[in-house]
């Protein structure tokens, strides 16, 4: 890595948590959970009471009550702990992160167009308390913004992608694979992309069925998956005749992708937020035809219903019923889509 770079701080602090530079210092065990706040020893100044050194895990900040009496974002600490400059800090964070050295570099200029925004963590004050930062996007509403990084040397051929069915083509095609560091690490990563086709976020996928206090699913702190949906940028390129298909995961949709179904969105979820309704509306019209594909699953029929009807006050929505219960979109044969289709494919 060029040592000469300028290092965008923000894009650093954007792409990892306080939990990875734990965990990376092998101290994530002596940490207690607790709602949202992580908290231990301080690691800075080595003490031993386990309350003093306090993270937010949402804020992505520190402090610590004791000793040094001060707080901080992930940078910071690196800092810290290394006895180092924060520029010092940021190339460590990258190196150790297998962040992409080009996506985090200060020639990109992003941040510098907002300059009314407040970036998402920033407290180096000690007079500041954590409390006091300005409310996180989920509750003023803000759009997810662009990532300014890119999770590199993900692993393409992990067999849990050829245990759910997927082709090598269609791994490289969604950009999906194996994370071994980084914000995802052990999880099968997979970019989400807004409409206009930038990164918004990537989700992580446990390979395999979790432990019970693992989610399955790992999303970014902060990212609302409300406001998305899963293959949309490359969905609305697709011929206006042609249905547009719903599905509620991601790997349905790219099974069906697979199968040449390539107008499929994913709902990430059984429920559409009104925000997706918009989207869908804004790539519709009158004509326009939606089919929805939903798990069969008798408790989601009532939100089959919602959905529908939602859907077909701007244009013609077809609900797909499968004859099995427990059928998923994922494990339909390509024929079975095709027909499913109209033989659209
Ligand atoms: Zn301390």
């Amino acid at each position: 890595m060029p040592k000469s770079k300028f290092v965008d701080f923000k894009a650093v602090k954007a792409a990892i948590t306080m939990e990875q530079v734990l965990e990376h210092y092998g101290l994530l065990d002596r940490f207690k959970r607790s709602g949202d706040s992580l908290s231990g020893p301080c690691p800075i100044h080595k003490g031993t009471n386990p309350t003093q050194f306090r993270v937010s895990v949402s804020k992505n900040i520190w402090n610590c009550f004791s000793e040094c009496k001060h707080g901080g974002n992930v940078l910071d600490f690196i800092a810290k702990m290394e006895g180092a400059s924060i520029h010092a800090a940021a190339l460590k964070a990258i190196e150790w992160f297998h962040l992409d050295p080009e996506a985090v570099s200060a020639n990109s200029e992003r941040d510098e167009e907002h300059p009314g925004e407040t970036p998402k963590s920033n407290v180096s004050s000690p007079a500041k308390p954590a409390s006091k930062k300005p409310a996180p996007a989920e509750e003023t509403g803000t759009p997810n913004k662009p990532l300014k990084f890119r999770l590199d040397k993900l692993e393409r051929t992990h067999p849990y992608l050829a245990e759910r069915g997927l082709t090598l083509e269609t791994v490289v095609d969604f950009g999906a694979g194996y994370c071994a560091k980084g914000v995802m690490a052990g999880r099968i990563a997979i970019p989400i992309h807004d409409p206009e086709g930038n990164v918004v976020a990537y989700a992580g996928r446990w390979p395999g069925e979790p432990a019970e206090d693992t989610p399955k699913y790992k999303l970014p702190q902060g990212f609302r998956k409300s406001l998305e949906l899963f293959n949309i940028d490359r969905a609305v390129k697709e011929p206006a005749e042609k249905p547009l298909v719903i599905v509620e995961g991601f790997f349905d949709c790219m099974r069906l992708h697979q199968h040449g179904c390539r107008k499929v969105v994913a709902l990430m979820g059984s429920t559409m937020s009104a925000a997706q309704e918009e989207l869908i509306r804004k790539y519709t019209n009158g004509e326009s035809q939606i089919i929805v594909m939903l798990d069969e699953d008798e408790a989601d029929s009532a939100g089959r219903e919602d959905i529908a009807c939602r859907l077909s006050r701007f244009c013609f929505v077809k609900m797909h019923q499968f004859d099995k219960p427990g059928t998923q979109p994922e494990n339909l044969p390509a024929d079975e889509v095709n027909q499913i289709l109209g033989g659209a494919l």
